[in-house]
């Protein structure tokens, strides 16, 4: 078993991972797009090119459907790759529509194009629910041992595996997947050769398994909405994520105090708040906050004659996945409904489809008189309808910006939240913007499990790791986790993962 990374260890995008089972059958999880610095200056079609081979990958496990965990399966389909596609069920529902967006925005307008890569996408799928065993094809190798033919030992590798998903609560049907290796158990015993060879008989786990489990991307314990990611009994050899490795968020009532407050303040002008944000996860959290704020302010006339406008068609197909899907939601989440209220689609929400609406919206917030809060991509700013936005109401006064996510070194969302508060200006698609409106940002609203979850997550795994294996993070996070890792676990292999 030897697992080898195809992106994420020298950074956060690009998550493609293989789990070679022996040396004819490898098994690939995740297949996603670099983004932002980490393309490293190549071209989009040089980055999104697979370039490995992929003649014994027999299958292709997806943990969630961020575009750095998908991104680049258009490339893989377009090498030949026509093995199964298994996704939790509300991820194989939401990835045709990241997909097709994907290739609009980075690669194609032609209809006729999209719609092939869709068709073959969908018939690579097999939704799986969450905890059900599903088996992975391994292509079997027999070794000559002179009168007899048998089976390989798990020096060679694994005969055998099977997989299944586990709630990850990063965003609506993330997972992190085990995978169980095994051996056929031997009939005969072990021949004279074999037992003077020590190196052909490799230790075998107790019951003729390894467990594999692959993190995908793990949410913050306290995430809204989704259920909180619950340790896998066993994991014998566990790769994670790390993306705040060395930080701990605030909780999740501290932001939501933060978000009231600031909306208050924001808009008791009647300007307009602009929140970017990632149409998948991050909108439908924002709304689900302020839905339970504007019920708990019943008495307030300011929250009752807000309006809340999500600007992007994208987020709402994905708010309409979230509205399906409630079986998977958390407890207080379902209790919300059993009030008869509704989370993601309140009376005060409005959603905007059309691009002439969009442009009628702009419009109609320049001269309302009313409080207005809007959510649009994208979440840094760097395309989208908030740039439209941006463009019109980052110079006046009244404007207020508030950053919920991460924002990347060379974006204009980096660039306002650096300079804006300096009374500075960011230059908007070549447009110089003085920019006036007020700058607030609330840290630590992330879909990403931190470090106090990360370390929770390992030390609620029963049968603990021989091997750690970290990725999905900056240097800093990475060394950092290991660390931390290393103390709780000293007699633990632990590796950053390199390519
Ligand atoms: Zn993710
Ligand atoms: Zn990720």
């Amino acid at each position: 078993m030897r697992i080898i990374h195809h992106g994420a260890v020298n950074g956060v995008t690009g998550s493609c991972h293989q789990l070679d089972i022996n040396p004819n059958s490898s098994i690939l999880i995740d297949c996603g797009l670099f983004q932002g610095a980490e393309t490293e200056g190549k071209t989009s079609v040089e980055q999104l090119e697979i370039t490995f081979d992929i003649t014994h990958i027999t299958a292709l496990i997806v943990t969630h459907c961020h575009i750095d965990h998908v991104g680049r399966i258009p490339y893989l389909l377009a090498a030949g790759f026509n093995k199964p596609i298994y996704a939790t069920t509300a991820t194989a529902a939401l990835l045709p529509l990241v997909i097709e967006d994907a290739l609009k925005v980075g690669v194609t307008r032609n209809k006729r194009l999209i719609d092939l890569y869709i068709k073959r996408l969908k018939v690579l799928l097999q939704p799986i629910d969450y905890k059900q065993w599903f088996n992975l094809e391994v292509n079997h190798i027999e070794v000559d041992t002179g009168s007899n033919t048998e089976t390989k030992n798990n020096s060679i590798g694994y005969q055998r595996a099977k997989a299944r998903f586990n709630v990850a609560g990063h965003i609506l049907g993330s997972a992190y997947v085990e995978i169980e290796l095994s051996h056929p158990l031997p009939a005969v015993k072990p021949t004279q050769t074999q037992l003077q060879n020590k190196s052909d008989t490799a230790p075998i786990d107790k019951d003729n398994s390894h467990l594999v489990v692959f993190s995908g991307d793990l949410g913050a314990s306290d995430t809204p909405l989704l259920l909180s990611p619950q340790s896998p009994k066993r994991a014998d050899t566990l790769v994670i994520e790390s993306t705040y490795g060395d930080k701990n968020h605030h909780n999740r009532k501290h932001r939501a105090d933060s978000l009231r407050r600031i909306i208050e303040k924001a808009v008791s002008d009647n300007g307009v708040l602009l929140i970017p944000a990632f149409s998948i996860g991050r909108t439908q959290e924002l709304l689900y906050e302020l839905e339970k704020i504007i019920f708990e302010q019943q008495q307030n006339p300011m929250w009752q004659s807000i309006d809340v406008i999500v600007d992007s068609p994208m987020a709402a197909n994905f708010t309409e996945k979230y509205i399906q899907y409630k079986s998977l939601w958390d407890k207080e989440a379902k209790a919300v409904l059993k009030q008869q209220r509704h989370p993601l689609d309140f009376s005060q929400l409005y959603t905007i489809d059309s691009h002439q609406d969009h442009l009628a919206v702009i419009n109609y917030l320049a001269s309302r008189k009313k409080p207005a809060v809007v959510i649009a991509a994208s979440g840094m700013c760097t395309g989208g309808r908030i740039v439209n936005y941006l463009q019109r109401f980052l110079a006046e006064p009244t404007t207020d910006i508030l950053f919920v996510g991460y924002q990347a070194q060379g974006s204009a969302g980096r660039d306002i939240q650096t300079y804006g508060p300096k009374g500075g200006y960011v230059y908007i698609d070549g447009e110089r913007i003085d920019i006036k409106a007020g700058v607030h940002t609330i840290s630590g609203y992330s879909a990403h499990a931190d470090q106090q979850d990360l370390i929770n997550f390992v030390e609620g795994i029963q049968n603990k790791p021989k091997h750690i294996r970290i990725v999905h993070g900056d240097t800093s996070a990475k060394a950092k986790l290991a660390e931390v890792y290393q103390r709780l676990l000293p007699n633990v292999a632990i590796e950053i993962g390199t390519n």
